[in-house]
């Protein structure tokens, strides 16, 4: 049997393609390796570009007014143009997954891809490989296997390492918190049942000085007054932090293939610093849905990394920044002074919402 339309990984943004899909009409078949809710090593920050998309499927994230980011010195509060959003992988992941279902979408969970082979020419089909052993044909494919595909590739150099928990007891007047130190930085950001996301990303170098991930990450919060008191082992929900390496952020290489479309962190890896990741997996899935039932793959990843590139620019940039504490200092100075560059900032380091749509 030929499946018209698969998406290969059940993230965020294959979730979103997924649903974009059956909005258009079709009854797209979406594999997933894991299962439904699942912890992610994310900031769980949703930006504001993405809410209203959110809102259409009746999924509401705790709302974030402002972000403060901070440094050793300085401190700088940004209110976003429209509300910003907050809320855990265990309820996203889950709340689109049961929207795919309810509008036609077929969803295999547990269900390992072990290898792809695309179509040579219009009238063939890709072969998909199920570690089951099943092969399965697909006259169009959407890639969103993540920052690291879970089926043979070449494998990333990893450079830096994420870390995340939730906690309780964090008193942050429902803003978003950004902490620059040297080599790392980590963001706060309030989910639901008031509970707090807490994420950091550092060098992996800076991470190896220490005998364990679980030092570094101690040390770092112990640096910050505020970070020291309240992110006390105490309030951490998890009780350890879950760990990862990262590879490098930037536009990945992807093949030329027909009919194939890849989406989410399998076609542009967006530092943490912009909270984009998220909002790019939702724009992205959605528009690959609406190119691919016009059969326009070729015309989608031009227009994909046209839309990224720019953006990855100065998403670098910040990262840089924020990584360097000594810099992030001057930039919140000049922000403080002239509002208007931390809002330009807050704009290039975004997508556009209307941009891209067919
Ligand atoms: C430390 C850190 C903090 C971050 N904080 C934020 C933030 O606050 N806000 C934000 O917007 N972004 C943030 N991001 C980025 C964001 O988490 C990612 O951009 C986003 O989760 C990517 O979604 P995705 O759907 O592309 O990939 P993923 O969420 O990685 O999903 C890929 C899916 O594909 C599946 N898969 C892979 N291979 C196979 C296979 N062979 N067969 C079947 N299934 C497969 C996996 O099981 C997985 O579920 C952060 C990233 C890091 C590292």
């Amino acid at each position: 049997m030929r499946t018209k339309f698969a998406i290969i990984g059940g993230g965020i943004a294959g979730l979103c393609a997924a649903i974009r899909l059956t909005e258009l009409g079709e009854e797209p078949l979406l594999i997933e390796g894991g299962s439904y809710p699942t912890h992610k090593i994310c900031g769980e920050f949703l930006s504001p570009e993405c809410i209203q998309y959110l809102h259409d499927w009746d999924i509401h994230p705790t709302s974030i007014s402002k972000a403060v980011l901070r440094t050793h010195s300085s401190s700088l509060t940004f209110p976003f143009p429209t509300a910003a959003g907050g809320m855990s992988h265990m309820q996203l992941g889950p709340a689109l997954a049961s929207y795919v279902t309810k509008y036609g979408g077929k969803l295999r969970t547990n269900t390992h891809v072990k290898s792809f082979q695309p179509k040579q020419s219009s009238y063939d089909a890709h072969l998909i490989q199920l570690e089951s052993g099943e092969n399965l044909e697909v006259s169009h494919v959407i890639i969103a296997t993540g920052r690291i595909p879970g089926y043979p590739t070449q494998a990333p150099q990893m450079c830096y390492m994420g870390f995340k928990s939730h906690f309780k007891n964090i008193v942050t007047e429902g803003n978003l918190e950004m902490y620059s130190f040297p080599g790392a930085y980590l963001g706060i950001a309030p989910i639901e049942d008031n509970k707090y996301n807490v994420a950091c990303l550092a060098n992996l170098k800076e991470v190896g000085r220490f005998s364990s991930p679980h030092l570094f990450i101690e040390n770092l919060i112990a640096k910050n007054p505020f970070t020291n008191t309240t992110l006390s082992a105490e309030n951490n929900l998890f009780g350890k932090w879950m760990t990862a390496t990262i590879p490098a952020f930037g536009i990945k290489k992807t093949p030329d293939w027909l009919d194939t479309y890849f989406i989410g962190d399998a076609a542009v890896t967006i530092p943490p610093a912009c909270g984009n990741g998220l909002a790019m997996g939702i724009l992205g899935g959605r528009l690959a849905a609406e190119y691919a039932v016009r059969l326009q793959s070729e015309k989608f990843k031009k227009m994909w990394v046209k839309r990224c590139s720019f953006q990855m620019f100065w998403g670098k940039l910040l990262h840089k920044i924020l990584l360097n504490p000594s810099y992030g200092s001057h930039l919140l100075k000049l922000g403080n002074t002239f509002p208007y560059l931390t809002h330009k900032i807050f704009e290039l380091t975004r997508q556009s919402e209307k941009a891209g749509v067919i």
